[in-house]
């Protein structure tokens, strides 16, 4: 029997009568990056014990649990990471997702750096619906300041093409804005995929995981940002594509195509949060900000039942009661959170 406001017992919805729409899954907390935000050298240097190979979920257990999840309302997935173009076996995995009944689309989000023509057409084929390819900054010596890795502007750029030309569409590039690193680059940033028919979004500066000192004052508002490129370029709110969609979107007014805020800090938008994550080692997590949920990987290797695996999520997402976003103030700096490299954006 399912609780008060389920619509169906398979398909679950949580205390705050938010159904369960989207899965994020990242495939390893392994990155080439140091992105200074996300995986600071202090903490992740090279003593950093990161998870052995055996402790990710495979290929099979991945399309097991997807198809599961499936079951209980899920429609879209993306592939996150750590940076999820570092595992060889990707190809064969999006193939098997995105032939999934009920599977709507199969998106990724990748830093880029080792995404070649080859490998976009090899992803496409697969079945590959969507791509976002981060990018902080166009002039060089702020990126490599913020990859903190030496890793050229141009290869990502680069990679923008490949998937273009590979006809994954839409195209999406996510820049994280943080005061004194890069707000100078949002107008570069904008003037140079205007017209392009990529879509640029900027990200507010989010305090996850425990080690990317976070400060609010580096926090760039999505207001701010809007403020700064309409200034330039005239801007006009457009409505979302659906309900819970993350992004804020804007238009140019001259018809130059449109932009995306992710205002994750400064207009929490928890109530329309539709998402589950999990993890590489296969903990599901019902909010970025959580240290720790259900251990899948435990059930699958003990032989549990599909009947079994599904009751946990059903369990799992009734009893979810998170908005973060919301309490931030009351508990920024307060609780123990996964880090972002290990749970995906
Ligand atoms: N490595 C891939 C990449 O960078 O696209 C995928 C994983 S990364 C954790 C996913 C997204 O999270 C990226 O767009 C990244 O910029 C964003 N991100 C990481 N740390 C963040 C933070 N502190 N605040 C806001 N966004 C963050
Ligand atoms: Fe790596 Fe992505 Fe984190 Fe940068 S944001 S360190 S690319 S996982
Ligand atoms: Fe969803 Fe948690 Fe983010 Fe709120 S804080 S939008 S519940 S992931």
């Amino acid at each position: 029997m399912g609780s008060v406001g389920d619509t169906k017992d398979s398909r679950p919805v949580d205390k705050r009568n938010r159904p369960l729409h989207d899965l994020r899954i990242s495939l390893t907390d392994r990155c080439n990056f140091r992105c200074t935000y996300c995986m600071p050298k202090d903490v992740f240097g090279p003593d950093f014990a990161f998870l052995p190979r055996e402790e990710l979920l495979t290929n099979p257990e991945i399309i097991r649990l997807a198809g599961l999840f499936v079951q209980c309302g899920v429609s879209k997935i993306r592939l996150t990471g750590g940076e999820p173009l570092l595992r060889s076996d990707l190809d064969p995995l999006i193939q098997s997702l995105s032939r999934m009944d009920g599977v709507e689309e199969i998106a990724l989000t990748t830093n880029g750096s080792i995404l070649t023509e080859e490998r976009a057409r090899r992803l496409k084929a697969a079945g590959l619906s969507r791509i976002n390819v981060s990018l902080d900054a166009l002039d060089d010596a702020v990126f490599q300041k913020m990859n903190d890795v030496h890793f050229p502007v141009q290869k990502v750029l680069a990679a923008i093409e490949a998937a273009k030309g590979a006809r994954i569409a839409p195209v999406k590039v996510n820049m994280v804005v943080r005061r004194g690193w890069n707000e100078d680059q949002i107008v570069p940033m904008a003037e140079y995929f205007r017209g392009t028919g990529t879509i640029l979004r900027f990200i507010e500066f989010m305090d996850v995981g425990n080690s990317n000192h976070w400060r609010y004052d580096e926090v760039v508002s999505a207001k701010e940002i809007v403020t700064t490129i309409g200034k330039v370029w005239p801007l006009e709110p457009v409505a979302p594509n659906y309900q819970g969609e993350v992004a804020t979107r804007y238009r140019y007014v001259d018809g130059k195509g449109e932009i995306g805020v992710i205002a994750s800090v400064t207009q929490a938008f928890c109530g329309d949060c539709t998402r589950a994550r999990l993890s590489p080692e296969g903990k599901l997590f019902t909010c970025l900000f959580r240290d720790t949920g259900p251990d899948f990987r435990a059930l699958l290797r003990q032989g549990s039942s599909d009947d079994d695996i599904l009751d946990v999520i059903r369990q799992t997402w009734r009893m979810r009661d998170d908005k973060y976003s919301e309490q931030r103030s009351e508990l920024a700096g307060r609780v123990h959170k996964v880090e972002m490299s290990h749970i995906g954006g």
